[in-house]
């Protein structure tokens, strides 16, 4: 099976591609993350545009998706989160592979806002948090491997709210392309999980 989320930030489209994968056994493969553990000079090159919340460019996107998309793991099926973001992504997806169903998550900018700004990331095993909807069982730890919790650059508002602007004007477009499934992701982590189980049954 070939998966695509979207969702605007924070709809829980990364906390659901991470879940599914693994009940499905699938790949997860996010484009964020692909770019936050760049090293080198690639780091340096896409660090600045991550931090401000603007997109990097196709080309090099393109580039790092389809090396990952070529390593064998991908061949039981994957989640791609976090791309394609424009048109231009999503006309060169085309070119590379067929996808079976697109998972749209719905919140509104608010809802948005109001997650992103308490979201919290374990600097080791990238667990995800937040301390509004989902808090650590003890302050700044991860539950998982007990190690230190932070705050992305890109959360803080400026970025949350610049981030959103690219999403309605270049991400949305792209769902005119794909009959998507669309999911009420202002409900319990599980409901939102369980209802895209059942379209994906
Ligand atoms: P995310 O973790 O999906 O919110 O992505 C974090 C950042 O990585 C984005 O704000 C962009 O700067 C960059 N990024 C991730 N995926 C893409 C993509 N498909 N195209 C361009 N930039 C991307």
């Amino acid at each position: 099976m070939k998966l695509i989320f979207v969702g605007p930030q924070g709809s829980g489209k990364g906390t659901q591609a991470k879940k599914i994968s693994e009940e499905l056994m699938l790949v997860h493969i996010s484009t964020g993350d692909l770019l936050r553990d760049a090293e080198g000079e690639l780091k340096e090159k896409v660090e600045e545009c991550i931090n401000q919340g603007k997109l990097v460019s196709d080309e090099l996107i393109v580039k790092i998706l389809k090396e990952r998309l070529s390593e064998k793991d991908c061949e039981k099926g994957f989640i791609l989160d976090g791309f394609p973001r424009n048109l231009a992504q999503a006309e060169e997806l085309e070119k590379i592979t067929t996808i079976d169903k697109v998972i749209e998550i719905l919140i509104s900018d608010e809802e948005s806002v109001r997650r992103l700004s308490g979201r919290l990331n374990c600097k080791d095993c990238g667990a995800l948090f937040n301390s509004v909807t989902d808090k650590p069982q003890e302050e700044g730890k991860c539950d998982k491997c007990g190690s230190e919790l932070y705050q992305r650059d890109d959360d803080e508002e400026d970025a949350i709210r610049e981030r959103l602007k690219i999403y309605h004007s270049e991400t949305e477009p792209i769902l005119e392309k794909y009959d998507s499934v669309k999911i009420d992701g202002e409900q319990s982590i599980e409901k939102v999980n369980q209802d895209i189980l059942d379209v994906l049954g």
